[in-house]
């Protein structure tokens, strides 16, 4: 979709019912405005104006997470931060973990740097990932032995493969279309298998606190701001059933802290300088928002939506 002036109201891309303007943001992102609009009818927040397939290139080139990684690999820094990503994506994903079984197949949609499957991999499940960059699958391939496919989910051939569990690691956020994402998800899952997704919650207290300073917001990538409710409507939809919920988040609901206050402490940022008493003070404050932002999850107000559903019948 091609970018346009935004508008107090516009159509949702899901549902295609009329949305009205949900936040303003007051200032614009890469020279263009977009704000946020929530949906009359499904109730799922969205940016409007859908930044153009052009802009999101610039954004996401695949030097984005290699640069980060070569740039970690010269300093002498990197071995904390990496062993501290590490136990973070472990508690993350550990619900599904503790439901599967050695050897289980998993595929990992939008894998990144490819830290979460190399994880699970050296968990003993047989794991493939998907990613829109190649580069990012040739370099996975090679260093891991992981099978990666590329491009979106709903256009790659799977030659009839099914696996017991698929996952979306903050990613169903920056697709165009989630609910055609989660519909063909379904559809590669053995019957009773699980789809672990996380996303922000902008239904939660961060939300509420720092509204367009709220960085998990992440405009215009981001495409779609989901709450527990709105991505249950969705799966709902698909013929799923959720198992698990949690609003909590190992990764991102105290960075969601740090990274709302400090903007000098936000990823890119770290990634450039990686200066060691920067980094310290980062993982200070993350340690010092951990309580906050796991309160926040008992009252249901989490800054994540961490969730897990089941697939039930074959369709
Ligand atoms: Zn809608």
């Amino acid at each position: 979709m091609n970018s346009i002036s935004p508008s107090p109201s516009s159509s949702c891309p899901l549902c295609k019912a009329r949305g009205d303007l949900f936040l303003k943001i007051p200032d614009p992102v890469y020279g263009q405005q977009f704000d946020v609009h929530q949906c009359s009818s499904c109730a799922t927040c969205y940016t409007n104006p859908q930044p153009s397939p052009g802009l999101l290139s610039k954004i996401y080139s695949g030097e984005y997470w290699l640069r980060g990684e070569k740039t970690a690999n010269r300093k002498s820094a990197a071995g904390l931060v990496q062993q501290f990503n590490r136990m973070r994506l472990a508690a993350m994903v550990n619900p599904l973990v503790r439901r599967l079984n050695p050897g289980d197949r998993i595929l990992e949609v939008g894998c990144g740097s490819g830290q979460l499957a190399f994880y699970l991999k050296e968990c003993g499940f047989d794991v493939e990932v998907t990613d829109v960059s190649q580069e990012i699958l040739t370099e996975i391939a090679n260093k891991c032995q992981i099978e990666g496919y590329c491009g979106d989910l709903g256009d790659i051939l799977f030659n009839g493969q099914r696996y017991n569990a698929i996952i979306f690691n903050n990613v169903l956020e920056h697709l165009d279309a989630p609910d055609r994402n989660l519909q063909k998800a379904c559809h590669l899952l053995v019957s009773g298998g699980l789809i672990f997704i996380e996303v922000p919650n902008i239904a939660g207290a961060q939300f509420r606190i720092f509204k367009h300073r709220w960085f998990p917001l992440q405009l215009p990538e981001h495409l779609f701001h989901f709450s527990p409710d709105s991505l249950q409507a969705i799966c709902l939809r698909c013929g799923l059933q959720r198992v698990w919920l949690s609003t909590f988040s190992p990764r991102v609901s105290p960075a969601g802290y740090v990274a709302s206050l400090f903007p000098a402490l936000r990823p890119d940022s770290l990634r450039r300088s990686m200066s060691k008493p920067l980094l310290g003070l980062y993982l200070g404050l993350q340690l010092f928002f951990l309580p906050v932002a796991f309160f926040e999850s008992l009252v249901g107000m989490g800054s994540a939506v961490r969730v897990m559903y089941r697939k039930l019948d074959e369709r």
